[in-house]
């Protein structure tokens, strides 16, 4: 039955290649032979494939304000370099330290109206930078009472005060590289400020957070401001001179700061390598544009 079947099939062929050509008979004669049983190759056996963990999608929750998530200060591109005068060399007493503080904001200030303008936000400078010391709590300047405990600066209300003692050490250019850290983060909240940022944030958006959620919200406002600084100074590495041993400490401070090192630990401005992340971010990108923190997963709030 194989046989005849494979002359009905020669059959059919040569009536359809008829005078075509050697080449087409001999293959026409091939298929004439007895097909060989072939044993069949045992097909390979598919390898397991490993079963991954799904990654988990953060989606940014629907209760976070517009104004935190979506700014328009995030869209304005590059913090624009500024002539910035600062003193030749960091400062060694808390005269030095104001007088360098008061030449800085004029700089924050110059640096950050045109974008903060670019965003249709109502800009204003900070109206006063004042130095206090924490240990002698009753000389207190008026501007500054009731300091933050732990604080080395703060931020209220158009205000920047510097606990000055945290900055005059026996390591000039680190605690001058410190300083710059933390007055471009001070300068970082009053931008939140003009941004409505801080007001959104600080009249709370959840009805009863848990103590994990609330140091979560703190941390994103606080790793913000880490960020918008880094913008500014990064922005401003000629005036700043952040290419030798200054961009070294600055990078040094960024990672040795995180709330893992203070006594007693409270989570609310990040871990070191999360004040680096967001530090490091707004330093080479120059620009809010790397400063959302507001949709970044949690393990970058860390
Ligand atoms: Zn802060």
């Amino acid at each position: 039955m194989l046989k005849a079947a494979g002359f009905a099939v020669l059959a059919v062929a040569v009536a359809v290649v008829a005078g075509v050509g050697t080449a087409v008979r001999s293959e026409v004669v091939a298929v004439s032979q007895p097909v060989p049983t072939l044993t069949p190759t045992p097909a390979p056996r598919p390898k397991p494939i490993p079963v991954l963990k799904p990654t988990p999608i953060f989606r940014v929750e629907a209760t976070r304000p517009k104004v935190v998530v979506a700014n328009r200060l995030y869209s304005q591109g590059k913090v624009p370099a500024v002539p910035c005068a600062l003193p030749g060399r960091p400062p060694l007493s808390k005269a030095e330290l104001l007088s360098y503080a008061r030449v800085m904001v004029k700089c924050l200030d110059q640096a950050w109206r045109p974008v903060v303008v670019a965003a249709k936000l109502k800009f204003r400078p900070v109206a006063l930078v004042e130095v206090y010391d924490s240990r002698k709590p009753a000389a207190t300047p008026r501007a500054c009472e009731d300091p933050p405990k732990r604080a080395g600066a703060f931020y209220s209300d158009d205000k920047i005060c510097i606990n000055w003692p945290e900055y005059i050490g026996t390591f000039p250019i680190r605690d001058e590289a410190t300083f710059r850290d933390a007055f471009a983060h001070e300068y970082g909240h009053h931008l939140q400020n003009l941004a409505g940022i801080l007001d959104s944030y600080e009249l709370g958006h959840r009805k009863k957070p848990t103590k994990a959620v609330q140091l979560e919200d703190e941390r994103r406002l606080e790793l913000q401001a880490n960020c918008l600084g880094g913008a500014f100074l990064g922005a401003n590495s000629v005036s700043f001179d952040l290419f030798g041993p200054k961009y070294l400490e600055l990078q040094y401070v960024a990672k040795h700061q995180g709330d893992e090192l203070s006594a007693p630990v409270i989570r609310d401005h990040g871990s070191g390598s999360s004040r680096a992340r967001w530090t490091l971010a707004g330093l080479y990108q120059a620009s809010p544009s790397a400063c959302n923190t507001f949709t970044a997963p949690p393990i970058e709030v860390s």
